[in-house]
């Protein structure tokens, strides 16, 4: 027999468990999942663990997994979110099996399986209103009413479902429902709803249809309809694994094995927002630039804040899957992506703040060609051409007039080394009225580049630096938590927890030569800064737009801490 075990270094979970147990069983010789995004949002990080889950047990078990949205509710979804999700499947790296399935694929079926429910009794029209069937519904404590259109025949119940199709009833005046019963201690079980009308337009179907199946409903028969083995969704629909069992139980549709529904926990991600409706908020209202503003744990925001697929999908890895709910710190992700980008970030420098530097004994009209490698450990990335002039530019950060032992930087009498360059000292620095030092003026050893001093005294610091008249200019936006509170989600008002600070932008920093160019989709480490990537959207090669990706080290606790 084919052997469909993973391999073995992949952390196992208790969903992997229950599928180790029912290949062993025989139950099941293929693996078949889903992951079935519902199109009326962008995907955030939540989805990524989903997606990472599905597709990654499909991967890992030689199965595979099928992108299904779940398009029930044509008022709230759109063919732009479509298109995002499914761009954003494949930046993470996975590619679902054939053509993407739409739960409105099979909106003909589902309509022969709900006449099926009603010519065996088990469902009926009924006309009480929505308040109404909320208030029969009862509470966790009693139990509900059964409506006074329950006992309607199954050919009058054919009738009026025949009516609601067909456009007799409006918006709210008719619906179908499950016959199960009223008293069950799962609220989900009492007869609920399975189609409602709604005259709006679909995406996919158009005009077709003014009656639309209730997710619960679509579900499960689209999961069968597929052949999907594990139908693998979050805790909150626990209760409702009732109901996808027994609208299967009661239906003609003879999957090749039934699919059976597991829950996990759901991601939650501190100072990050995990609900398309919230999210959704967020750009309705302007607070950021666009859904892929790169504030925003969305897919597409991670992307273009220079995140890496890798990263995202190692987060995943070391979370893990329980049942168990829990907040991730925000380090756990950003460490992820640190430890990607160090591996394959190219390096190049530039400075943020920039300090002017004259270098009294470089001769003015003289240019150098340093060299660098792109990477400190990696030769295979090649290194690049620095030009070295008499005029750079420094971190305003780097130098002090005096500075106690602690400062390894310039500071005035003191030797530097100039990052891949010459060591300099500092003779004299200028300023302006403010008293504000406006440039440095330095001393350089012509014998230092790639060497020590000559007398073998020890030069500790290391700054980086830029020529001024090879430097591109250009903007760089810093960025901190879109919230102030670590669970945005549960504050009674979310907006009012914006951080009005997440947005710093710095608009002229100086690049060093090489980045010239930088295209979206290269995270560079901007040396003693963090990684920073070209911004997809604004960023051109006349102005050159970075984006912060991630500071260098975790400063979280430390910037908790100090609040
Ligand atoms: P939202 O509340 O953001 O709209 P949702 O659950 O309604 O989320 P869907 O489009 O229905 O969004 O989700 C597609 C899949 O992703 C579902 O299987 C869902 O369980 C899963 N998912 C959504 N949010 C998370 C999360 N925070 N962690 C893990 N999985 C999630
Ligand atoms: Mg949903």
């Amino acid at each position: 027999m084919e052997d469909n075990s993973p391999e073995k270094n992949i952390p196992t979970n208790f969903i992997r468990q229950i599928i180790d147990e029912d290949l062993a069983s025989g139950k099941f010789s293929c693996i078949k999942t889903r992951f079935p995004p519902e199109p009326n949002g962008y995907l955030h990080i939540g989805h990524a663990k989903s997606i990472c889950l599905n597709f990654g047990i499909a991967a890992d078990y030689k199965g595979t997994c099928n992108l299904r949205f779940d398009d029930t509710n044509p008022s709230k979804e759109d063919t732009e979110y479509v298109d995002s999700i499914k761009e954003d499947v494949k930046w993470l790296g996975f590619s679902w099996d054939g053509d993407v399935r739409y739960s409105s694929d099979y909106f003909d079926r589902l309509y022969g399986y709900a006449v099926e429910l009603i010519n065996q009794g088990l469902a009926y029209v009924d006309e009480l209103s929505a308040d109404e069937i909320r208030e029969y519904r009862g509470t966790l404590t009693a139990p509900g009413r059964n409506s006074p259109y329950r006992d309607r025949t199954p050919e009058e119940n054919l009738r009026l479902f025949e009516k609601m199709r067909d456009g007799g009833f409006e918006e709210g005046k008719a619906c179908l429902r499950a016959k199960i019963d009223m008293s069950s201690s799962f609220i989900c079980m009492r007869d609920p709803v399975i189609y409602r009308v709604k005259f709006q337009k679909h995406h996919q179907t158009g005009d077709k249809w003014c009656i639309y199946p209730m997710y619960d409903f679509t579900h499960c028969i689209s999961d069968a309809i597929e052949g999907i083995t594990h139908s693998i969704c979050t805790l909150e629909f626990q209760d409702n694994r009732r109901l996808y069992d027994w609208v299967l139980e009661h239906i003609s549709l003879n999957s090749p094995a039934r699919p059976h529904q597991y829950e996990f926990s759901r991601l939650n991600l501190e100072y990050c927002l995990t609900s398309k409706r919230k999210l959704k908020l967020l750009v309705d209202e302007g607070y950021v630039d666009g859904w892929d503003d790169p504030r925003m744990a969305t897919i597409s925001g991670m992307r273009r804040r220079g995140f890496t697929p890798a990263s995202l999908r190692e987060f995943c890895r070391r979370i893990g899957v329980t049942k168990q709910e829990n907040v991730v710190e925000m380090s756990a992700l950003e460490n992820c992506v640190r430890d990607d980008l160090n591996n394959t970030a190219p390096r190049a420098m530039a400075v943020l703040h920039p300090l002017r530097m004259i270098i009294d004994n470089y001769p003015e009209d003289k240019e150098e060609v340093l060299r660098a490698p792109n990477h400190p450990l990696n030769s295979q990335m090649g290194e690049r051409d620095l030009p070295f002039t008499r005029e750079i530019y420094i971190d305003e950060a780097d130098f002090r007039e005096t500075a106690n032992k602690q400062y390894k930087r310039l500071v005035l009498g003191k030797n530097v080394r100039l990052r891949y360059g010459y060591v300099v000292r500092a003779d004299s620095c200028e300023k302006d009225e403010n008293g504000r030092v406006t440039c440095v003026h330095c001393t350089y050893f012509p014998e230092t580049l790639g060497a020590d001093m000559p007398d073998g005294q020890k030069v500790k610091g290391v700054i980086h630096w830029v020529s001024a008249k090879h430097a591109v200019k250009a903007t760089v936006n810093l960025y901190e938590c879109l919230f102030n509170v670590p669970n945005p989600g549960a504050a009674e008002d979310f907006l009012s927890t914006i951080n009005r600070n997440s947005l710093t932008v710095i608009d002229s920093a100086m690049l060093e030569s090489s980045l010239k160019g930088a295209k979206p989709g290269v995270t560079y480490q901007f040396e003693r800064e963090g990684y920073f990537c070209p911004d997809s959207r604004h960023s051109s090669e006349d102005h050159p737009v970075f984006n912060l990706t991630v500071t260098l080290r975790d400063s979280f606790g430390k910037a908790e801490a100090g609040k």
